[in-house]
C-alpha cells in the first residue's frame, strides 16, 4: 500500500495536485480549515477540477487538522502567510519520518515552517502551472508547466517522485532549488509590484524599460550579495522576455489585489527588502518600490503584510 498524500489547503495548487493524484489512483486525503469547510466539502462530496474545457469531479477523503490519522507525506497548498500556523497545527501529527512538500511562492515562509518542524524533511517547490478557483471545491487548470522539487540539505531525490510521474504531474529533481526559488522571486520583484503600482497588464511594463532596467540592476547586486550569482545571471534579459512572452497577462500580484485578496508581498519583495537590510545594502529603488506598494494596498484597505 503505498503512503497517502495529506493535502493542507484544497485551494487551486492542492485541489490541482490532490485530483491528478486521485486519478491516478494514489492515496489521497484532504485537510481543510475547520469543520464548517468540512460540512461545506462533505455536502459538495468532490473536489472538481476543469482541464480543457472539461469538468470531472473526484470524491476524495477530507478532515479537519484535529483529525487523530499519522501523516507520513504533506502537500502543504495554503498561501505562503498560512503556511506556518497551518503546519504547527498538525505538528504532533507528524511521522517520525514524515516529509512535507512546501509549494508556496516567494522565500521566508519555507524556513518559518522548517522550524516549526525541525525533525521533518521539508521540500521546496517551484511551480510554473497555473490554476484558480471558480467556486467553491472547483478548479481551472489554466496553465500547463513544470514543477521543480529540490532539498536544500539533502540532494537525494525522495521515492514518491514515481507518484508525480503516475498523476502526469511534469516535475525535475533540482539540486540548485534555492537558487530557482530566488530566481523567481527576482523576476516576482522586478514585474508584479510595477503591474499593481501603473495598473497594467504584463506588457504594459514595456512603456516603463527603465524603471524595470534600474530594479533588475539592484536585484542583481541583491542576488549576488545573498550568494545567489546564478540567480543573478542576465536577469535584465529574462526579465524583458516573461514581460514581452505574458505581454497579455495580468500578474498574480495584480489579480490578488484586483480581486481584493490580500497579496504574498511580504515573501516576494518584503523579503528582497529584508535581506539587503540584513546585508546592509542600500537599494534605493527597490526600498521606494516597496513604500509605494505598501502605501497602495493600504489606500486600498487591503493587509499590507
Ligand atoms: P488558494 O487558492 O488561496 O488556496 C489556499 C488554500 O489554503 C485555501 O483553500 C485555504 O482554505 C487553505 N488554507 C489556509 N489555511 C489553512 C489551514 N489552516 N488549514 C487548512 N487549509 C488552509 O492559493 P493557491 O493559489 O493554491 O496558492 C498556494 C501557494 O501556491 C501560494 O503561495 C501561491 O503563490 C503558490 N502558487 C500558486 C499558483 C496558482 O496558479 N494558483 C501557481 C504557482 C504558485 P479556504 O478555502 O478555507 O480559504
Amino acid at each position: 500500500m503505498s503512503t497517502t498524500w495529506h493535502i493542507l489547503g484544497a485551494g487551486s495548487l492542492g485541489t490541482l495536485w490532490a485530483t491528478r493524484l486521485a486519478r491516478a489512483g494514489v492515496p489521497v486525503t484532504l485537510i481543510v480549515r475547520d469543520q464548517a469547510r468540512l460540512q461545506a466539502y462533505e455536502a459538495q462530496g468532490a473536489l472538481t477540477l476543469v482541464e480543457h474545457g472539461e469538468a470531472r469531479s473526484y470524491p476524495i477523503p477530507a478532515q479537519t487538522p484535529d483529525s487523530a490519522e499519522p501523516i507520513r507525506r504533506l502537500l502543504v497548498a495554503c498561501k505562503a502567510y498560512d503556511a506556518e500556523s497551518a503546519v504547527a497545527q498538525l505538528a504532533p501529527r507528524l511521522a517520525p519520518d514524515a516529509e512535507l512538500i512546501l509549494l508556496q511562492n516567494g522565500l521566508g515562509s519555507q524556513d518559518a515552517v522548517a522550524a516549526r518542524v525541525p525533525h521533518a524533511r521539508c521540500l521546496y517547490a517551484s511551480s510554473t502551472e497555473g490554476a484558480f478557483r471558480d467556486g467553491d471545491w472547483r478548479v481551472v487548470f489554466a496553465g500547463h508547466g513544470y514543477t521543480w522539487l529540490g532539498d536544500a540539505s539533502h540532494p537525494v531525490p525522495p521515492i514518491w517522485l514515481d507518484d508525480l510521474t503516475a498523476a502526469g504531474i511534469p516535475h525535475e529533481w533540482s539540486t540548485d532549488i534555492l537558487t530557482r526559488l530566488w530566481r523567481k522571486l527576482a523576476l516576482n520583484c522586478a514585474i508584479n509590484p510595477l503591474t499593481v503600482l501603473h495598473q497594467c497588464r504584463n506588457g504594459g511594463l514595456e512603456a516603463h524599460h527603465c524603471e524595470v532596467a534600474t530594479l533588475c540592476g539592484e536585484l542583481s547586486e541583491l542576488l549576488q550579495r545573498c550568494g545567489q550569482p546564478a540567480a543573478a545571471e542576465d536577469l535584465q534579459q529574462e526579465v524583458e522576455r516573461v514581460i514581452h512572452a505574458t505581454a497579455a497577462n495580468y500578474s498574480s500580484m495584480y489579480q490578488d489585489v484586483d480581486s481584493r485578496r490580500r497579496t504574498e508581498i511580504s515573501y516576494l519583495l518584503g523579503y528582497a527588502c529584508k535581506a539587503a537590510r540584513r546585508h546592509s545594502l542600500h537599494l534605493r529603488h527597490l526600498e521606494q518600490l516597496e513604500s509605494r506598494l505598501i502605501a497602495h494596498l493600504q489606500s486600498l484597505g487591503l493587509p499590507s503584510d
